[in-house]
């Protein structure tokens, strides 16, 4: 079965760019009927919060994921030792002792000798005496995995590539012998997240890895790993990252267009699921009312090579898209959680939804529909306040339907003289205090005769 997870830190609040890795993630296993695992990426425990931990339950699941499993790093602690304990015995994690200063200069000296800034592996020719007397000194070791770019001798490097189908970008490589041999245990014994995330990948039956094409040299080094541990290798997608409007890096750390941002302006989960996904992809972003259509077209393939503006505006946009086409089932039981029920509630839905740029709006047209508008009315003239007056006078009699309101400007435009926008827009604050809103037919429909006649100036 294909099985996919997400992954984040909980150092912060998920933005749109995080969503869009959870949703490739999330569509691609769906579409396949798979598992999709959130896993907590908290070895850090200075940085990781639970609050971070439970926001980011919260803000998938309002994006409509909810994970089949869910499983913390810091819960896992014994899988990595075992594992780094194995790359010991194999002579394939070794200790170091070099300060950040020590390893800048030898960087900046073998720049200076044309030769490829990467770590030279000085401390593998390090006697057990040395790393004793280097601990007398008081020096924790950090531990680097030993990448396998060498023939016999470690300190001859050549080039040895590394080779994948990407999901999202096709056949890629990377060349171990441009990387250093990477830091899996830092001096203080904690664990970067390299090692770690291959140990859980391969003991959670990880099949596919889809994450952002800033991990791209990872893959490299983590396949090296996945085969040095006897693990099977997943399938690995980088997608485009998005970026803000000016071409800068989101970041958990800003709070930038954070999920709950997002949330708390009113915008509607499938906008913002459906812009996360699309934008930066050769499908066109196009408002999706569930995840399930969605998965239903999706291709992570689709994604782009380079990363993706996104602008809020284009968000507001899908986000009235997908509300105009809301129907009074899909939005009913919201609509009771702000008291609008009733006999009118589905009409009403009916008629005010394609003016709305945000939900929480529909409380003040149910406002204006129920109360009338908020006084005083903002008349244009006093003149306009006088026809207004008059034209109540001439509220048809007879039946009340869809036709009264024609009937009404018709007998009054007779009556007047007035007609256009001199006829209709003293009429339309007179009914809802506003310049613009749904169309006066339905509205004054809804009404009935007595509300309407309540509104004479
Ligand atoms: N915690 C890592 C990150 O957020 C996970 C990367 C991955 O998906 O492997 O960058």
């Amino acid at each position: 079965m294909i099985t996919v997870r997400f992954a984040p830190s909980p150092t912060g609040y998920i933005h749109i760019g995080n969503a869009r890795t959870a949703l490739f993630n999330w569509l691609h296993a769906k579409r396949r009927h798979g598992r999709f695992i959130l896993r907590l990426d908290d070895t850090d425990s200075a940085r990781s919060e639970p609050r971070f931990a439970e926001a980011i339950v919260e803000d998938l699941r309002w994006l409509g994921i909810v994970p089949d499993e869910t499983v913390r790093q810091s819960d896992r602690f014994a899988l990595y030792d075992a594992a780094a304990q194995k790359l010991k015995a194999a002579g394939l994690l070794y200790p170091c002792y070099e300060t950040p200063d020590e390893l800048e200069r030898r960087r900046r000296l073998r720049l200076s000798r044309r030769l490829p800034p990467v770590y030279g592996r000085e401390a593998l020719k390090l006697s057990d005496a040395d790393k004793a007397g280097l601990e007398g000194e008081g020096r924790q070791p950090h531990w680097r995995f030993l990448l396998p770019n060498f023939a016999d001798d470690p300190f001859a490097p050549q080039s040895t590539v590394v080779e994948w189908d990407d999901l999202v970008r096709g056949p890629q490589q990377v060349d171990l012998a441009s990387l250093s041999d990477p830091v899996l245990i830092r001096a203080d014994g904690t664990w970067l997240y390299t090692l770690p995330s291959v140990v859980d990948d391969g003991d959670l039956g990880v099949t596919d890895v889809i994450r952002g094409d800033d991990h791209v040299t990872n893959t490299g080094v983590q396949l090296a790993l996945f085969d040095a541990l006897g693990l099977a290798r997943p399938r690995f997608g980088h997608h485009n990252l998005l970026t803000d409007p000016t071409g800068a890096g989101l970041s958990k750390r800003t709070g930038a267009q954070s999920i709950r941002g997002l949330r708390a302006a009113g915008l509607e989960p499938m906008a913002v699921a459906s812009m996360a996904t699309l934008i930066g992809t050769s499908q066109p972003v196009k408002a999706f009312d569930s995840l399930r259509a969605l998965a239903q077209t999706f291709e992570a393939s689709s994604a782009s090579r380079s990363a993706a503006r996104y602008d809020q505006s284009e968000l507001q946009a899908l986000n009235r898209t997908i509300l105009h086409e809301l129907s009074y089932e899909d939005v009913e039981a919201r609509l009771r959680t702000v008291g609008i029920e009733g006999p009118d509630a589905a009409p009403f839905w009916q008629m005010v939804r394609s003016n709305l740029e945000r939900f929480e709006e529909v409380g003040e047209w149910w406002g204006i529909l129920q109360n009338g508008p908020e006084q005083p009315v903002p008349f244009e003239t006093d003149e306009d306040r006088a026809f207004a007056t008059e034209a109540f006078a001439h509220v048809p009699e007879g039946d009340w339907d869809e036709t009264v309101w024609k009937r009404w400007t018709d007998g009054v435009k007779a009556e007047t003289g007035r007609k256009g926008r001199a006829l209709f827009m003293p009429l339309r604050l007179a009914l809802t205090g506003r310049r613009s809103g749904p169309e006066l037919a339905d509205l004054v429909a809804l009404l009935g005769r007595e509300r309407t006649l309540a509104r004479r100036p």
